[in-house]
C-alpha cells in the first residue's frame, strides 16, 4: 500500500483523518518513520509553519507528506491569538490560561467575531500544494461546555446555539476548520490518484 506521512505526533490527529483517505493511501505518523524530534514552528504564519514540517519531512526523509497549523483568528484583536493560538498565555499551552487571555482581551470590544482557520501544506513528489478550512463564528463571553480541546468552549460557530465544546465530536467534526481543510487535501489525493 502507497504510504503519505502526516506531520504529526498527535495520534488523535491521525485516526481522524485515515477513514477519509483515498482507498490504497496509509496515512503514517512520524513516529512510525523514526522521527521522534520537535519540528521548530518558527514562522509567523499558518502557511508558513505547515510548509516548515512538511519541508523538514521531505527534506530529511523523502516521503510524500502534508502537514497541519491551525489558529483562531479574532477579528478585535487584528487575527490575535492566530498562528500563536497554542501559546498565547505560555509556553505551556494551556487551553484555560489561553481562554482567560481572550476573555479579559475581549472585554469592551463590539465585534466578538472570530474564525478558526486550518491550513495543510502537502507535498507530493516535491511539488507543493496548500489547503485551508475556515469556520466562522463569535467568542462567547465566558466558557460554555465540556467537550473538545483548547478554545472550544469560548467559541460558537455561526448557525448554531451551542458552543464547539456543547457539540459532540461527530458534530464538530461536520463543520470545523479541521475536517474542512482535510475534505479537500483528500478530495486532491482521491483526483489526481495516487500510485
Ligand atoms: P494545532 O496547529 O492543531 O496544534 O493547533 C494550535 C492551537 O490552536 C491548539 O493548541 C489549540 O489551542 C488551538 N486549536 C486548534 N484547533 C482547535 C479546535 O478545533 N478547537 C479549539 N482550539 C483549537
Amino acid at each position: 500500500m502507497k504510504q503519505i506521512v502526516f506531520a504529526t505526533h498527535n495520534a488523535n490527529k491521525l485516526a481522524e483523518i485515515q477513514p477519509l483517505m483515498p482507498s490504497g493511501l496509509e496515512v503514517v505518523s512520524l513516529d512510525q518513520i523514526g522521527c521522534v524530534e520537535a519540528i521548530a514552528e518558527t514562522a509567523t504564519t499558518l502557511e508558513g509553519n505547515a510548509q516548515i514540517k512538511a519541508d523538514y519531512i521531505w527534506k530529511f526523509f523523502r516521503y510524500d507528506c502534508f502537514a497541519d497549523d491551525t489558529g483562531l483568528e479574532v477579528e478585535a484583536l487584528e487575527g490575535a491569538p492566530g498562528v500563536y493560538s497554542a501559546r498565547f498565555a505560555g509556553p505551556e499551552n494551556l487551553a484555560d490560561a489561553n481562554m482567560a487571555k481572550l476573555l479579559k482581551l475581549m472585554e469592551g470590544k463590539t465585534s466578538r467575531k472570530a474564525r478558526f482557520r486550518t491550513v495543510i501544506a502537502l507535498i507530493l513528489g516535491g511539488s507543493s500544494y496548500l489547503f485551508e478550512g475556515v469556520v466562522q463564528g463569535k467568542i462567547l463571553e465566558a466558557p460554555r461546555g465540556d467537550g473538545g480541546f483548547g478554545y472550544d468552549p469560548v467559541f460558537q460557530p455561526d448557525g448554531s446555539e451551542l458552543s464547539f465544546a456543547e457539540m459532540t465530536r461527530e458534530e464538530k467534526n461536520k463543520i470545523s476548520h479541521r475536517a474542512r481543510a482535510i475534505e479537500k487535501l483528500c478530495a486532491f489525493l482521491e483526483n489526481i490518484s495516487v500510485d
